[in-house]
């Protein structure tokens, strides 16, 4: 499948931050884009329709990033390391980022080098403000609609996710949240975490389909043999490794998409 290109050169600032880059927020990038409905095509919707299991991300994936949560878990992040290292602001973010770069998440460089409890970091950052995250009766919906088991999988914590998820009133619909304790605090793309949760889940690869904001998250995925969605994103963060074949369906918005999907779902499914 070709992937259109898409811009890589998005505000240095951004290039390496988890930032929001997410299906909602504005694209800089818009006349290089190819409508998703022309990248899936109508043959691959039969993958999508007879999925057993469904395994989304949560941030910038369940949620719009344009309404910018995930600044508030960065801007806590590096409050905590200032308080940590009892330093100031900008020495503060440099290490996040260092770290981040390194051990693949920042929380995973300050347990390694500073022997910061996780649960203790999982805590202080996710202590968010969920008031400007808005309720989509849409994705709620298309989510009732949607056959197959549906399971979270995030790099952060089952805390944040039910926190998140309850907000916008959709946790009742997946069965577990598989987060980055039961993940031995080894984050996504490492393989391992993949194996895991297959064996854990009694996951058939050939009829899940995983759902993910960071395009390179989905390399794993698609190497096991499940089916991919990647929710379209201009950060350079989130487009990194979105030229592979890995990626087989292009999302802009989760909800009308998956509304789009149920909607043509065979009566028999
Ligand atoms: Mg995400």
């Amino acid at each position: 499948m070709e992937i259109p290109s898409l811009c890589t050169d998005f505000h240095e600032k951004l290039a390496n931050m988890p930032s929001c880059n997410h299906h909602l927020v504005m694209n800089t990038c818009s006349a290089e884009k190819v409508p998703p409905e022309q990248l899936t095509g109508q043959s691959d919707i039969s993958d999508l329709q007879n999925a057993e299991t469904w395994i989304f991300d949560l941030d910038n994936t369940l949620y719009p990033a344009s309404c910018r949560l995930f600044d508030q878990v960065e801007k806590n992040m590096t409050r905590f390391i200032q308080q940590l290292l009892d330093c100031e602001r900008e020495e503060a973010y440099s290490v996040q980022k260092t770290y981040f770069q390194e051990h693949g998440t920042t929380m995973s460089g300050l347990m390694k080098n500073h022997g910061v409890a996780p649960k203790e970091f999982l805590d202080f950052v996710h202590k968010i403000d969920l008031s400007g995250v808005p309720v989509d009766p849409a994705i709620d919906l298309a989510l009732s609609r949607l056959q197959g088991r549906k399971l979270i999988f995030t790099n952060g914590s089952t805390d944040h996710a039910d926190n998140v998820t309850g907000h916008l009133g959709i946790r009742h619909h997946f069965d577990d949240v598989f987060d980055i304790v039961a993940a031995n605090f080894i984050p996504k793309p490492a393989r391992s975490v993949y194996d895991q949760l297959a064996e854990l889940h009694g996951i058939n690869p050939a009829t899940t389909v995983m759902v993910e904001d960071m395009a390179i998250n989905l390399e794993p995925a698609a190497a096991m043999g499940m089916t991919t969605v990647w929710v379209r994103t201009d950060s350079s963060w989130g487009t990194k490794g979105a030229d592979g074949d890995h990626i087989h369906h292009i999302v802009d918005d989760l909800a009308d998409w998956l509304g789009r999907i149920v909607s043509t779902e065979p009566a028999t499914a």
